[in-house]
């Protein structure tokens, strides 16, 4: 096809944006982008029941934070609009219905009033029998024209289906290749139902005509869809698009990633940990027991993250926003998607969006699943991470804290916010790293709590001088400090370590680190303390005295 391709991503939006669709969007966006070509988003809200405004509006924002964007398509942010709108297919019915009427005038499609006991028994006699059962129409088709507009004009709840010819049906597939179903393997399937919303089937081919798609390229789900949409497009006398099947993304197992998969890890660990009834304010107790006992029972949203915030646990990223909140970089998450089921070839990993449109090609695109392997993501995003230049890292570890952890960013004056993050970026594998794990910074000093593991023991006491006769002598020596920044730390401290520690600071600053966060991890010790501040630096040095039986 000599024309540059439209591509589009065309998702039901009923919840978040999964990964794998991600991966699909990213696919099309770097097709058409490549060739000079546009791609376009629709939204499939037809189905009454599982979509949602909410969740439309979720996706835009999830694809626009990827570096996604769209030509066409909703409004959103600056992007979006054109020529071939509404791209909603619930606002699109006047034209389904149009074009419904006239495959009926034609006879291409007829109406069908068979309730939905009538269609279960047949289906039952067929199983009974042991026939695969396929619709049969010739009774509907049968029915006088006066007689089908009479039940129609009496409110008889009534489908429209598509007179499918019994002929063999070849997909050219340009990901799987070639596979042709027998005749008679598609009945006449329904394109209009009895709420008078468009199926998925005949809204995709319409739209895709009426858009000016070249290329269908989408999930492996699909696939044996495509045998009915080539059927319509026939019936419509509408062009045949390229198609493209993508693999779906599992877990290294092999299993499907699932939001169930949080579940499950949720699940495990209180079980291993033994736990009575939920920790307060995660799932409500009347539910616990139930969700605890069934396998397939899902918490929602909240409650999931509530509870893996009690436990301390970090759930599985499955949908983009997961991602996002746990802080991986965008293009990051693009770069790892995109190997998941395609490579640029000669061991090439690490490539930008740029690169994407650039080289990215469907010959190249693997017919088998792919394997989410995290780890490798995680490595990713750390070296983007510690890669990039300070200034940079700060303004994206600001903006994450202050949309994900605006109350730790409240109780940081901006200069101690700056230091924090310089500290940080060095070990950062993701820009949550340093909310998650410097909470002592904005515990106020009168509740921070002491772990009581092994590790903090054995920084804290032991034979004389003991940690915590370090940090009592420390005391002293350090409120003589009057400019409290690292540099100065760092002399007063090593001056100290020289004379009562043999010159091994690590003896001192592991107990000083633990008197001031209440554990074992923190930024480098002198950082710390100048993030704390003077005061209250010492106030948890006493405290921790205090609270090991000084
Ligand atoms: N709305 C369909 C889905 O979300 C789109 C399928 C297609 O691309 O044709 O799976």
């Amino acid at each position: 096809m000599s024309q540059a391709p439209v591509t589009r991503f065309a998702p039901s939006p009923s919840g978040h944006l999964h990964v794998g669709g991600a991966r699909t969007a990213l696919f099309c966006w770097a097709y058409a982008k490549g060739r000079g070509g546009k791609f376009l988003v629709r939204i499939e809200d037809t189905d009454q029941k599982r979509s949602s405004g909410a969740a439309s509006v979720g996706f835009l924002k999830d694809l626009a934070w990827l570096g996604i964007d769209w030509d066409e398509g909703p409004e959103w942010g600056g992007i979006g609009g054109g020529p071939n709108g509404p791209y909603f297919q619930s606002e699109r019915l006047g034209t389904y219905d149009r074009l419904l009427r006239m495959l009926v005038d034609q006879g291409k499609a007829y109406w069908a009033f068979d309730t939905a006991e009538e269609l279960e028994a047949r289906r039952a006699e067929a199983k009974a029998a042991g026939r695969a059962y396929r619709y049969d129409g010739s009774a509907q088709m049968a029915l006088p024209r006066e007689a089908v507009e009479r039940m129609l004009a009496e409110g008889r709840p009534a489908v429209i289906r598509l007179k499918c010819p019994p002929q063999p049906i070849t997909i050219r597939d340009e990901i799987l290749g070639e596979a042709t179903l027998p005749a008679g393997e598609v009945d006449d399937f329904v394109l209009r139902k009895a709420d008078g919303f468009p199926t998925y089937h005949f809204a995709v081919v319409v739209d895709d005509e009426l858009m000016g798609v070249t290329h269908v390229l989408r999930a492996q789900e699909h696939f044996n869809n495509t045998a009915k949409h080539m059927l319509l497009q026939d019936a419509l006398g509408f062009r045949r698009p390229s198609y493209g099947h993508f693999s779906i993304i599992t877990n290294p197992d092999g299993s499907k990633m699932s939001k169930r998969d949080k579940d499950k890890l949720l699940r495990k660990t209180v079980t291993d940990r033994k736990l009575a009834g939920p920790p307060a304010g995660t799932v409500p107790p009347e539910r616990w027991s139930a969700w605890l006992g069934d396998k397939n029972a899902q918490l929602d949203f909240a409650e999931a993250n509530a509870l893996a915030e009690a436990l301390g646990i970090q759930l599985p990223e499955i949908n983009v926003d997961d991602f996002r909140r746990s802080g991986y970089l965008p293009e990051v998450l693009c770069n790892f998607l995109a190997l998941n089921g395609w490579s640029p070839g000669n061991d090439v990993e690490k490539f930008d969006m740029q690169f994407m449109k650039e080289r990215f090609d469907l010959k190249r695109v693997v017919k088998t699943p792919a394997k989410f392997d995290r780890a490798k993501l995680l490595s990713f995003n750390c070296d983007a991470i510690t890669g990039m230049p300070r200034d940079e890292f700060l303004h994206r570890a600001r903006a994450h804290g202050e949309e994900f952890h605006p109350q730790f960013m409240a109780r940081l004056a901006p200069a101690q916010f700056e230091q924090l993050a310089s500290a940080s970026q060095e070990r950062s594998k993701t820009l949550d790293d340093m909310f998650r794990t410097n909470r002592f910074i904005v515990t106020a000093d009168d509740t921070l709590a002491w772990e009581r593991s092994k590790n903090v023991e054995k920084a804290l006491l032991g034979p004389a001088p003991s940690g915590l006769d370090h940090v009592a002598a420390l005391v002293p020596a350090l409120e003589s400090v009057a400019d409290w920044s690292p540099a100065s730390l760092e002399a007063a401290i090593g001056a100290y370590a020289a004379v009562s520690a043999e010159g091994n600071l690590g003896k001192v600053a592991q107990p000083l680190r633990v008197a001031v966060s209440g554990g074992t991890v923190s930024p480098p010790i002198f950082d710390t303390l100048a993030i704390l501040g003077k005061q209250s630096s010492l106030a948890r040095m006493r405290r921790c005295m205090a609270a090991f039986g000084r």
